[in-house]
């Protein structure tokens, strides 16, 4: 559950190819982090995965099934947008209800599944407001929240943190990765930030004009980078 296989995977828009072919491997309950400037590919790649994107050729399977031409629904996978994605209308349980609800659910179901990311997230006591009367950091619990609920194989994280301040970002990031602890579950995370990348990952894929310098550990990267491209991404870990 949770692995995910790129073969020869291309995209292009129009004539530009921004995804020339391309094969990676994420295994089950990895933390895999995308890492790259600006323009290299790396929301391309993970709407790709997560089938908001069709690929121009090539194959995407999940836990082994071919899930090229599945629609994103289908792939039991949830991405997790910034924070200001939330209905500002809503509560912060009608946002994450608002997935299941579209799915039909069971009402019953429903409660219990809010009810514990309400407590994995801290946000029991912030349940009935609405999205303008929480912190900048409870809203991003909230978005991460609505894709909790739908128990998904793999969660995928598209610069999440981009816009909070630096302090609260700094705890976002612990708190992404004791719920990656907690939940065990596979999870990509796309960043331009290589601190986010080295203190986050367990395996972090440098993209570069849309293909793969070097894939590793961090200390792989940071030992034995391949280039001065890789050395010059990875920096020096805080
Ligand atoms: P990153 O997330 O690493 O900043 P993107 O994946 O957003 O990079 O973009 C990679 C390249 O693909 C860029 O050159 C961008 O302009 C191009 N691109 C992305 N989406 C589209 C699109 N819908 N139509 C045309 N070009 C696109
Ligand atoms: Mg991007």
């Amino acid at each position: 559950m949770g692995s995910i296989t790129l073969s020869k995977v291309t995209k292009s828009f129009g004539e530009a190819q921004v995804i020339p072919p391309l094969d990676l491997e994420i295994n089950d309950g990895e933390f895999v982090v995308f890492v790259g400037p600006s323009g290299c590919g790396k929301s391309t790649l993970l709407r790709l995965i997560a089938g908001l994107e069709d690929v121009s050729s090539g194959e995407i399977s999940i836990d082994g099934v071919d899930a090229t031409s599945l629609a994103p629904a289908k792939r039991k996978l949830a991405m997790v947008f910034q924070s200001y994605a939330l209905y500002p209308h809503m509560s912060v349980k009608k946002n994450i209800a608002f997935p299941l609800k579209m799915a039909g659910m069971d009402p019953a179901e429903q409660e219990k599944r809010i009810a514990n990311a309400a407590k994995v997230l801290n946000l029991t006591d912030y349940i009935d407001r609405r999205p303008g009367q929480l912190s900048g950091g409870q809203r991003q619990r909230v978005a991460i929240g609505r894709a909790i609920v739908r128990e998904p194989e793999a969660f995928l994280f598209d610069e999440p943190l981009s816009n909070l301040d630096a302090a609260l970002r700094v705890n976002m990031r612990a708190e992404i990765s004791e719920l990656h602890q907690q939940l065990a579950t596979t999870m990509i995370y796309v960043t331009h930030d290589q601190v986010e990348a080295m203190t986050m990952a367990d395996k972090i894929v440098v993209l570069r004009a849309g293909h793969i310098e070097q894939v590793g550990s961090p200390l792989e990267l940071y030992e034995r980078p391949r280039n001065l491209f890789v050395a010059g991404f990875i920096g020096s870990p805080k």
